[in-house]
């Protein structure tokens, strides 16, 4: 077999930019042998499925009804995800680069000549010269195994994760509000609030089996406040739309609370009994009245004390929120600004009271739990405490000086491989050239490599410049344990082998360990030994669970952590009792004064950029945009702008227009609705090449959280064709 190793663009300009993958295979649906009851792989709400297994593949799927958090429902990337197995484009086995292109290759050859590549480059440039990136949709024993062997086998500091473009800076706002980094509430108790704040969070789209829940609550009489630069589809259902600005976010909060205040609908006794730093946050928030705040946020005065009045006297609350808050270079500071809201009325750690973040990637809160974060360590241990680190390197047995500290994270791996302070590279179920912003940075960056590995399942854009793939495993061709936004650890189920010679990606990590001369620290049979280990790492750290085992698991569907003995039930709300996990037991107030985003907009750039999901596809699309029913709902991106901002430029629906910054251009056709703000337009990130968003997007970071700017940067936009004077401007008003 040889594929060709062509340059991305040329690949898709040869085979076009998805690969269709047409309902059932073009044959007729084969009589299932067996069920496996299992989880969706497309998004952290992991619905319960039942796979439909016929002759060692999945021909089909039926609802799984006593799976309690979405009860046989699922949305229509769930109801479709069955058709990327048996896929025509899956890898089937290991591959080398050659001056012909990729050639089909032996498990020996491929594995020594990445062995070969590490001893080579680690021993030329240093260990940390040789960096490994893990997804955040694998198992848990997955990214478990990769933290350790990144620090045991390779020593080497410079591990992350895709994590890193998700839910991080919730992670650190919830780490350093709370002292642990988890959605504090089940998404049972969202019916039972009376007001819901839904801010940066297109529920519908990107987690659409929660929207029932808000539904729920709604009919339950709760008031639902959604907080979005775009009416999303569960803003059309809110009792109060805030279309905030992009990257306003912390001042709203802060004009919100000002006004709570200001009313006295704010918890004196739980503030001074259970909390920090709340005079900080009156005095910041002091300078917010709804007319200063409107002006920056673009939010009418009316509708934030609207808000305050929906929010601050409620009996029971809720605040959700996803990456339309957290993917910002002050996505920390937005997120603990909401943070501020539930903590100042109390109203969190009992029945439909709390706060949670929803997670879009697969295993979004186990994949940031078990070490493949470059500045963690297993149980969520901190990887510069000196307690931390000598309880794992006791527990590993090796010298805690040997386990290296904070190294570079997602996106500093790749500025590292651009100025060649980093020259090997192995990646899990990652696909950066799609994901990582300032994509044409990203594709000179792999160029430079002078060696990578990829494990994968498709050839993904990103793989295609390797010098090494491993056909690695899809979801359901292993076992193993995710954890849902809710924190609950629910078991995948194995329900067929890999096809051909592709075999399951941790036996792959594994056996590189042994070739690397570390048979005895990498001693694992099958995934239950690496769960094993992995909660008995946990144990007494910030993220518990070696009270968990796999029957324990398919006991209950799903543990809740923490879930520190045997005996314990599991943690399903977290701070009852009012406790947080500081040391004092205390939550932590900061309010933030408002700061623009790294490129705001301006005369040259007048419109902002914003991008996030679609119903139909999952993050970079590797699988998604394979599946063709999935492709026929969305076939390519658009760019979504205002009627208003459309007609200044000449612009109807459908034609093509040009969305340019300052690191590069597009050209889409445009989707004019009347559910985004005038200044804004909204571009989704599933594809690659020439009309990928994240040519666009700009790669500046949260200081704290590291995550890049995704959903806020300056742009343009003219007719394609039309003289570069043609972009327009337009205000909001
Ligand atoms: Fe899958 Fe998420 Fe849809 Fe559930 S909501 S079916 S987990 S994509």
């Amino acid at each position: 077999m040889a594929i060709p190793a062509l340059e991305e663009r040329e690949f898709i300009e040869r085979f076009g930019p998805t690969l269709h993958y047409g309902p059932m295979h073009g044959g007729e649906r084969p009589k299932p042998d067996t069920h496996v009851r299992t989880h969706c792989c497309f998004c952290g709400v992991q619905c319960g499925i039942q796979l439909e297994v016929h002759d060692n593949k999945v021909v089909g799927f039926e609802p799984w009804e006593e799976f309690p958090v979405n009860r046989g429902m699922l949305c229509p990337k769930g109801v479709k995800r069955y058709m990327q197995n048996g896929h025509p484009d899956r890898l089937l086995a290991p591959m080398v680069r050659t001056p012909r292109g990729f050639d089909a290759t032996g498990w020996d050859d491929a594995l020594n000549r990445t062995v070969a590549a590490i001893h080579r480059i680690q021993a030329r440039h240093g260990k940390d010269a040789f960096a490994v990136l893990g997804g955040a949709s694998m198992t848990n024993e997955k990214a478990y195994l990769l933290g350790k062997f990144a620090r045991v086998a390779l020593k080497t500091a410079n591990i992350d994760y895709n994590g890193r473009l998700c839910m991080v800076s919730a992670g650190a706002a919830n780490k350093a509000a709370f002292g642990v980094d988890r959605s504090a509430n089940p998404w049972s108790d969202i019916p039972l609030a009376r007001a819901l704040i839904i801010s940066g969070a297109n529920v519908g789209e990107c987690f659409p089996i929660l929207t029932d829940y808000i539904w729920r609550a709604r009919d339950n009489g709760a008031k639902i406040i959604v907080i979005d630069p775009r009416m999303t589809p569960i803003a059309r259902t809110a009792d109060l739309f805030l279309p905030v600005r992009p990257g306003r976010d912390s001042a709203l909060a802060n004009g919100i609370l000002h006004v709570m205040i200001e009313r006295g609908w704010i918890d004196r006794e739980f503030i001074e009994a259970h909390t920090v730093g709340f005079d900080q946050v009156s005095g910041v928030v002091a300078g917010y009245p709804p007319d200063v705040t409107e002006a920056v946020t673009g939010v009418p005065a009316s509708s934030i004390v609207r808000a305050a009045e929906i929010w601050g006297p409620a009996e029971t609350s809720m605040l959700l929120h996803a990456r339309g808050v957290e993917h910002h270079t002050k996505g920390v500071e937005n997120c603990r600004s909401y943070i501020n809201l539930v903590l100042a009325t109390g109203r969190i750690g009992r029945p439909g009271c709390g706060y949670g973040t929803l997670t879009g990637q697969g295993n979004g809160q186990g994949g940031r739990e078990h070490g493949q974060r470059t500045n963690q360590l297993p149980g969520g241990r901190d990887i510069e405490n000196p307690e931390d680190r000598r309880f794992i390197a006791d527990f590993w047995q090796v010298p805690e000086a040997e386990i290296p500290h904070t190294g570079l994270t997602a996106c500093e791996i790749i500025d590292a491989i651009e100025d060649g302070r980093i020259r090997g590279l192995l990646s899990i179920s990652f696909n950066p050239l799609v994901s990582i912003p300032d994509a044409d940075r990203t594709r000179a960056a792999l160029g430079r490599l002078e060696h990578f590995t990829c494990i994968d399942f498709f050839l993904s854009e990103t793989a295609r410049y390797a010098d090494v793939v491993l056909a690695g495993s899809l979801q359901e061709e292993d076992d193993g344990t995710v954890t849902t936004g809710e924190g609950r650890c629910v078991r995948l189920r194995q329900a067929v082998t890999p096809p051909g010679e592709a075999r399951v990606d941790w036996e792959i990590i594994v056996d590189i360990a042994r070739r690397l001369g570390y048979d005895e620290q990498f001693p694992y049979a099958i995934p239950k030994d690496i769960f094993r280990e992995l909660a008995r790492a946990s144990a007494g750290g910030n993220v518990d669970y070696s009270g968990m085992d796999y029957a324990r698991i398919e006991e209950n569907m799903g543990i809740f952590w923490p879930c520190p003995s045997r005996g314990h039930p599991g943690t399903p709300r977290l701070f009852e009792g009012r406790r947080f996990h500081h040391p004092d037991g205390r939550a932590r107030f900061q309010a933030f004064e408002y700061r623009p985003p790294a490129e705001d907009v301006d005369a040259e750039y007048p419109l902002f950029l914003t991008t996030g999901r679609v119903v139909s596809q999952y993050l970079s699309g590797n699988q998604t945009r394979r599946i063709g029913p999935l492709v026929d709902q969305y076939p390519e991106p658009l760019c979504e702008m205002h009627p208003l901002s459309a007609a200044r430029i000449g612009v109807a629906d459908g034609d093509p227009v040009r969305v340019e910054t300052r690191r590069g251009a597009i050209e889409v056709p445009a989707r004019l609705v009347r559910t985004i703000r005038p200044d804004t337009v909204f571009v989704p990130y599933h594809w690659p090449g020439p009309k990928s968003a994240n040519l666009l997007t700009n790669r500046a970071l949260d200081p704290v959280s590291k995550i890049p700017e995704f959903k806020v940067c300056a742009c343009r936009v003219r007719r394609a064709g039309a003289s570069a004077d043609a972009s327009g401007t337009v205000s909001d008003d």
